[in-house]
């Protein structure tokens, strides 16, 4: 399975497009942390370039991206038009944003169209950076809409932008052959908790240092009475007896480590 990263364009200090008191980085923000709680929610790894309002220049956010195999850089329009936008390298076939496509069409969300370009005066290079310096990442540019086009009451809505998140997530599915649930549509799982920190990085970095020891950890947020926590999962099972195995393993090596149900 591949890892993913979901990246919040803009942040911070860089609103990206403007439109009537709408900031684009907010939404990219919104989008971000959306599919990144559906997909841990789905049991598909992916990480995020950000979960606050943060400027990350250019540098920083590439080389974090670079780390995963395929990537969402999460981004709205503006400057004239209507509809959904899927941007790839020109050293990718776009067959995953053959996918978006046809899940946005499904769902009746306008969509303008997928593309690539070439950097001027060097077609050997992407324009985007997001393409061009992100390594070996697949990336996605997917711009959701136009802030200031024909859809921007509907875009207004937060239902339908969680609609357009959805059918990324669809499309994500499809891509890594997991079935598909609805939010709600729940599941129980029983998850090996081994840390729980108020602090991203934090849970990214014993992360790091569960992954030197050998396991297989990624970070998901849980919230407690409106308090976000990071929480550092090394499994996830249908069944508690395998979980309670994994919580015997890591005691074994000194990692504490607890057992909780999970509904997805
Ligand atoms: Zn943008």
């Amino acid at each position: 399975m591949n890892r993913w990263i979901q990246d919040a364009g803009h942040g911070g200090s860089d609103s990206g497009a403007t439109h009537e008191g709408l900031k684009e980085k907010e939404w990219t923000l919104e989008a971000a942390l959306y599919v990144f709680d559906r997909l841990n929610e789905l049991g598909i790894q992916t990480d995020i370039t950000r979960t606050e309002d943060i400027t990350l220049d250019r540098h920083s956010r590439t080389e974090m991206v670079r780390q995963y195999d395929r990537a969402i850089s999460h981004h709205f329009n503006a400057g004239g038009g209507a509809g959904a936008e899927f941007i790839h390298s020109i050293y990718a076939e776009g067959e995953f944003e053959q996918k978006l496509e046809e899940e946005f069409a499904k769902s009746g969300y306008p969509i303008r169209r997928t593309f690539t370009r070439t950097y001027p005066g060097n077609d050997q290079q992407d324009y985007y950076y997001m393409n061009r310096e992100t390594g070996d990442c697949r990336v996605t540019i997917v711009e959701y809409g136009f802030l200031d086009g024909p859809h921007l009451n509907q875009l207004k809505d937060r239902n339908y932008r969680v609609g357009m998140y959805e059918c990324v997530i669809r499309a994500i599915c499809r891509e890594e052959g997991i079935d598909y649930r609805q939010p709600g549509d729940s599941e129980v799982y029983y998850r090996v908790v081994a840390g729980s920190f108020k602090e991203y990085n934090n849970a990214t970095k014993y992360v790091d240092t569960l992954k030197d020891k050998g396991f297989d950890a990624f970070v998901a947020r849980h919230e407690i009475s409106s308090r976000v926590y990071y929480r550092v999962i090394v499994g996830s099972y249908k069944k508690r007896k395998n979980a309670e195995k994994q919580v015997e393993v890591l005691d074994e090596v000194g990692v504490s480590s607890f057992i909780d149900a999970y509904q997805s």
